[in-house]
């Protein structure tokens, strides 16, 4: 296709619309202003954020996850779509910026566009809109006859948005055949006024129209010429002011969404951007209640989500039926501020969110695994909303009857069963351990270099404890000098901080890190990756952590370990990423690494595994709460495992422990599936006899959990 240049039959017919064309033009841009200052009100009504550190960073998410578009191709199809769309548009930008200028400044080149580069532009730029247009009408058909699941709405959701999205797929349509019915008119026109004109680039729409309009009379072309651009126009502008009303918004917000977005996976906001943990006695109202509390970037998420259900099909808990689906999470929110900030007419009405777009149960079904966040492709976030609105929830007194006794256990004793403190180290302490395995209790500064942080539900469940014992005795293996803190040890509060009970939380990390600064150690390990999420990011000026299956693949790589064979060539294993070892850490090599070391050891991947992993349901409390859910998360993830013809499961977390061996007996699986935790394989594989306590204690997870409540207060 040619470069826009002036012709003076063709200028002539655009000319004499130019003045509506203006008009037209400033209308447009007046509209879209008002609309977007509009939207931008809860913005700046919102709390603080602070979002401003590490500008290269975040310019490099922007060139990452906006403009390579890096998590479309996790769904092939969609994303291919999506790709080609975007990659049209950001090709298109400049040729519609030139096609609008030249209705009123009919020279009008975009700078550096003339000559050569111009004419290769162009032909570029004919291709773009040609794949754009086709990419929308399969977009149209996909989304009429096909209909992917992820995109339906549950009637409790509200109505499907399937007429709005083809409303705007058919606009972008008419934008590419009005642009392109333009350039073919100037072209049409050029050649039977006997002039030079360069043809379209071949086989493109462009291309075709023109070869339509070479035989038509040049007064019909002078009318397509000045239609076409009319129709470009209208439909531009009309597409630019009303993309703020729905999904489409996220065209314009979504770079902004990307540049803004959490760098630091695995960590809690704090209460109050700005206030510090020793002020917060000053904050009135902890957490979200009413809309205004979210902070100006989390709203930014409500605007810039597509709405294309990829959290939603990733979470666990819509998975299952929970009342949960992160999507309409932001799409509610995305609604109220809609409804709530009109374009005319006062705003704002600080209603509760909980109650009226939001119900309890939505809120606490969440495991805060990180699946939605991890699919997302414009990085809206889930976690830090959900855990502000249970902080909201918790500073009205909401807590859900079953976690309101372990919450006091964990007040006065430091753990969620109401155990004596006395008693965490007894799993050290069982008839003959000490004498194959001596753990120290760190009291004082003893130059002890290594602490194993516990953490509760190894210290006091049954089953849990022999997980503590097979962690002693590798460490114990690779010659570490280490000790536990004991009865100095208190819950690392990683579930309660994640449940919204901030202050209870602090309470338990200030106890703990001033325990491990008494002992004077000079790093941690622990075998849970719930406490090692903790330790590396809510804890501060405490010594580096590391998860077990770390320490253990560095004693692989470097001759420190060496594993006998496995027993039964027929058993055939796989591992299940912990959500807060793998997504929320990116720990997912080490323990894989670790299986593979073990001679004869037979593993298979499940279909979601590493960041796609599938939680097993014990995050965020979960292991008290009793959610409304038609199967149990680890019922599900027991099935994948059996689905990738695998008979042993090896998770690395204490809570995917419970989940997953209560999951096989509710699936009636025992005796076809078992479940290991990574240390206690090690354990046994590196040859350390130690009488199977596993065995002994065998069913005693849940009566553990459900002896808790009775023993609070004890
Ligand atoms: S964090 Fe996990 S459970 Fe919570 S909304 Fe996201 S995917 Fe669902
Ligand atoms: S939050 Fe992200 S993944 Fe979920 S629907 Fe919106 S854009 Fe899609």
């Amino acid at each position: 296709m040619g470069a826009i240049q002036s012709n003076a039959q063709l200028s002539s017919w655009l000319s004499q619309g130019q003045v509506l064309f203006l008009f037209i033009h400033l209308l447009g841009v007046a509209c879209f202003a008002y609309i977007v200052a509009k939207r931008l009100v809860p913005i700046f009504r919102a709390a603080p954020d602070l979002r401003f550190d590490r500008p290269l960073t975040r310019l490099g998410n922007v060139l990452k996850f906006w403009l390579g578009q890096w998590k479309h191709p996790r769904y092939k199809l969609a994303g291919t779509l999506h790709i080609l769309i975007f990659a049209g548009f950001i090709l298109l930008a400049m040729r519609a910026f030139t096609v609008l200028m030249v209705g009123v400044s009919e020279n009008f080149v975009m700078p550096g566009l003339s000559g050569s580069a111009g004419h290769f532009y162009e032909a570029t730029t004919d291709y773009a809109a040609t794949v754009v247009f086709l990419c929308m009408i399969f977009a149209i058909v996909r989304r009429l006859i096909f209909k992917p699941a992820r995109y339906a709405v549950p009637a409790r959701y509200g109505k499907a948005h399937t007429a709005d999205a083809v409303f705007l797929l058919a606009l972008i349509a008419i934008l590419m055949v009005a642009d392109s019915l333009f350039e073919a008119a100037r072209a049409a026109g050029q050649a039977q006024q006997g002039q030079t004109f360069e043809f379209a680039a071949a086989l493109s729409l462009p291309w075709m129209l023109t070869n339509a309009l070479r035989s038509t009379s040049l007064s019909t072309v002078g009318g397509v010429y000045f239609g076409g651009y009319l129709l470009h126009e209208l439909t531009f502008y009309f597409l630019l002011c009303y993309r703020p009303f729905g999904i489409q918004f996220h065209v314009e917000t979504s770079l902004f969404n990307v540049y803004f977005a959490k760098l630091d996976k695995g960590t809690i906001k704090p209460v109050k951007w700005g206030v510090s943990d020793e002020h917060l006695d000053q904050v009135k109202s902890f957490g979200v209640k009413i809309f205004e509390n979210f902070t100006w970037k989390h709203m930014l998420d409500f605007y810039s989500c597509a709405d294309c259900g990829r959290c939603s099909d990733n979470c666990p808990a819509n998975a299952v039926g929970r009342p949960l689906s992160p999507r309409f999470i932001t799409i509610k929110a995305r609604d109220y501020a809609f409804q709530h900030y009109p374009m005319f007419g006062s705003s704002g009405n600080g209603k509760p969110l909980i109650g009226t777009i939001y119900s309890d149960d939505e809120i606490w079904s969440c495991t805060t695994c990180g699946a939605c966040e991890e699919e997302c492709p414009l990085l809206v976030e889930y976690i830090d909303k959900i855990v502000d609105l249970r902080r909201g929830m918790i500073d009205d007194g909401n807590v859900p009857q079953s976690l309101q006794k372990p919450l006091k256990a964990l007040e006065s004793r430091g753990n969620p069963y109401g155990k004596m403190e006395k008693k965490r180290a007894d799993w050290a302490n069982v008839k003959n351990f000490q004498d194959i395995c001596h753990v120290k209790t760190l009291d004082k500064k003893n130059g002890v270099s290594t602490l194993y942080f516990v953490d509760s539900i190894t210290s006091y469940d049954d089953r849990m404890q022999s997980i503590g014992r097979a962690t002693a005795k590798i460490l114990d293996h690779v010659g570490e000098n280490f000790g536990i803190l004991g009865a100095a040890e208190r819950d690392s509060g990683h579930e309660v901080r994640r449940f919204g009970e901030e202050t209870l939380f602090m309470a338990l990390r200030d106890h703990n890190v001033d325990a491990i600064k008494a002992c004077g150690v000079k790093r941690i390990v622990t075998a849970d990756p719930h406490a090692y999420n903790a330790l590396r990011h809510d804890y501060k000026d405490v010594p580096p952590a590391e998860h077990i299956s770390q320490l253990i693949a560095r004693a692989v790589k470097s001759d420190k370990m060496k594993f006998k064979p496995t027993e039964n060539e027929n058993d055939v294993y796989t591992y299940h990423d912990p959500c807060y070892l793998g997504r929320h850490n990116h720990v997912y090599n080490d323990p894989r690494d670790v299986l593979d070391a073990i001679p004869g050891l037979k593993r298979v991947e499940m279909q979601r595994s590493r960041a796609r992993s599938f939680c097993c349901g014990g995050g965020g409390l979960m292991l008290f709460y009793e959610p409304k859910e038609d199967q149990r998360m680890g019922v599900k993830r027991v099935r994948m495992a059996a689905d990738a013809g695998a008979n042993v499961i090896v998770t690395a977390c204490p809570f995917c422990m419970v989940n997953i061996e209560d999951a096989i007996k509710v699936a009636r699986m025992e005796g076809k599936m078992a479940v290991i935790d990574l240390a206690e394989l090690v354990s046994q594989q590196i040859g350390r006899e130690w009488p199977d306590v596993r065995a002994e204690h065998a069913g005693k997870t849940k009566e553990c959990v459900a002896a808790s409540s009775s023993e609070v207060g004890t």
